[in-house]
């Protein structure tokens, strides 16, 4: 339908396991890690990460109360 594929990667949340280490960028393949951004989500925040170098989104399932 016409639509950006650059533009959807870094609006898009993609759910990951954290496994062993998280460091690597599915997206783009970055290798320093990420950047942490906090979501409300009711009376907690979901820990977003974010890949400072495509920007693309990851929920690992953290959950914090602040
Ligand atoms: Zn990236």
């Amino acid at each position: 339908m016409g639509e950006s594929l650059s533009e959807k990667v870094s609006e898009e949340i993609r759910r990951v396991d954290a496994g062993e280490e998280l460091r690597v960028c599915a997206a783009c393949g970055y290798e320093r890690g990420f950047h942490v951004s906090f979501l409300r989500d009711g009376a907690e925040y979901r820990i977003v990460l974010i890949c400072p170098n495509c920007g693309a989104r990851y929920d690992v399932g953290w959950r914090g109360k602040v």
